[in-house]
């Protein structure tokens, strides 16, 4: 049985079945979670067709509902905390972050006001381009945020009128479910359903015939997936996908004064960032004091369960990703690559990796060419700057980069090389509601956030009147 329900037509909703959720600090499953059948994601998206027909028509009240959702997010911080904790595996300040960064984002958008379009005003004929909402939106989400990337959809798309249907990762699916259930409280029925199940059931969403969007976050592999899917329909979609994020540091950067950064950058929510630094470049000159200052930092790390609160990193989120972990990692020792420090499981229960920085990779490395996600930094040494970001670029991935400098111009100047959809100077992972985020080439395809990311849940009419 599961505690947490699902959210169709306004009402909380157990499944047939249900399906086990592991605890990443023990490894073993601490709960249940509905198991969706096809019956029920039909009466969802029912619902949500249903409720769009006068959600669509009142910005007012939606502005109204999304004021109240952000407040009751925001108050259910201590509750929805915990049951991140136990299914996520972060620290659990970190897991109550989630809810915050999730209500600034709803408040964000109900706030968010977008100027008129006029585009002809004269003789001949007035003409205007509004936004008008595309319908059902069926909204998926990875394990890595689960309630701030939900929040990242919920917001624009509520706001333009559309109504939701929304699955998190079987991974991690009761914190959504939860959600759920306090927006229940203040949105109208209909207008955000919450179903879980694994992938199968984000397959049935994205060919059913439905919702006329799909928003998607997760990886790139699932994101074609989900391209395919939809174009039989014309679905439209947004897919915020992976990332192999390079930070470039030049050779007048200050390695004591940027390590924390750079440290935050690349092991925040133990590397599984989407824009976490994955590639990290330095020039030779730089390259020893770089490394020995990233080390101590890394080395001086507490990894443990995130409920002990001297936690500073948790596990990895899932067997799979543990695993890949572990296996890009032992390849690249096993080719000749060094472990400036970690470079190994941590031995015991649960999915704990020893943080580890890696020198010695290079490209034709898959930990340099692919995506990681997790708690490994390859150090990357370089001599010409050109050269540099060429290897930077030199992927098919385009999420997001930054480069490192004592002098801000200089660094702007190469930033602005990198052929991603945000490029940083001296920081990285900087992200707010009102700046768009999306990425290059697999990175993905359209953006989330301010009134780009509102953009994308709409579609344009031109209202032309004729003046003669
Ligand atoms: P994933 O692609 O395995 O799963 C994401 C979601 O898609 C889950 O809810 C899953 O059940 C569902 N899904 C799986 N197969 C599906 C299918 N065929 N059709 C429809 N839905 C399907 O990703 P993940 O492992 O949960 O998340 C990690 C990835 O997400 C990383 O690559 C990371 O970089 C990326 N990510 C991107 C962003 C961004 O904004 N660009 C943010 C966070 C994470």
């Amino acid at each position: 049985m599961s505690d947490v329900s699902m959210i169709i037509d306004g009402e909380r909703r157990a499944a047939p079945s249900t399906f086990g959720v592991v605890n990443p600090a023990t490894g073993t499953v601490h709960a249940e979670a509905p198991d969706c059948s096809r019956e029920q994601l039909d009466e969802a998206f029912d619902a949500a067709a249903k409720a769009f027909t006068d959600w669509r028509k009142d910005e007012t009240a939606r502005r109204t509902a999304l004021r109240e959702a952000a407040t009751r997010l925001a108050a259910a911080a201590d509750q929805i905390g915990p049951v991140l904790t136990a299914e996520q595996g972060k620290p659990l300040k970190a897991a109550k972050m989630e809810p915050l960064a999730a209500s600034m984002w709803l408040k964000y958008f109900a706030d968010l006001e977008v100027g008129r379009e006029i585009i002809q005003d004269d003789a001949r004929a007035y003409a205007e381009v509004v936004r008008r909402p595309v319908g059902v939106v069926a909204a998926i989400t990875p394990w890595n945020f689960p309630i701030v990337l939900s929040a990242w959809k919920i917001g624009p798309a509520l706001l333009a009128g559309n109504t939701m249907v929304l699955k998190p990762s079987p991974f991690t699916p009761r914190s959504t479910l939860l959600m759920g259930e306090i927006l229940a409280e203040v949105l109208p029925p209909g207008v955000l359903n919450v179903v879980s199940g694994g992938d199968e059931l984000g397959k049935w969403m994205t060919t059913h015939p439905t919702p006329r969007k799909i928003s998607f976050t997760g990886s790139v592999a699932t994101g074609k997936h989900i391209a395919t899917a939809a174009a039989p329909d014309l679905k439209r979609v947004t897919l915020e996908l992976g990332g192999n994020d390079a930070a470039i540091i030049l050779d007048d950067a200050d390695p004591t004064a940027i390590t924390e950064k750079l440290f935050r950058g690349a092991f925040d929510n133990n590397g599984q960032v989407c824009s976490a630094i994955k590639r990290l470049y330095v020039p030779e000159s730089l390259y020893d004091d770089v490394v020995d200052a990233l080390a101590a930092r890394v080395a001086r790390v507490k990894v443990g369960d995130g409920m002990d609160p001297t936690s500073e990193l948790g596990p990895i989120q899932n067997r799979p990703q543990y695993d890949r972990v572990s296996g890009l990692v032992a390849e690249a020792l096993a080719g000749g690559a060094k472990a400036a420090t970690g470079g190994a499981p941590i031995d015991g229960p649960g999915y704990f990796y020893q943080p580890t920085i890696l020198t010695g990779a290079a490209e034709g490395t898959r930990i340099v060419d692919e995506e990681q996600f997790g708690p490994a930094l390859p150090v990357i040494s370089y001599r010409d700057l050109d050269e540099v970001v060429t290897r930077a670029n030199a992927t098919m991935y385009g999420l997001s980069g930054s480069v490192w400098s004592t002098d801000p111009d200089r660094a702007a100047a190469i930033a602005e090389q990198l052929d991603c959809g945000t490029a940083w100077v001296n920081t990285h992972v900087a992200l707010g509601p009102h700046q768009p985020f999306g990425g290059f080439k697999w990175s993905g395809l359209g953006v989330e956030n301010g009134p780009w990311g509102l953009a994308g849940f709409t579609e344009i009419q031109v209202q032309y009147r004729a003046k003669k």
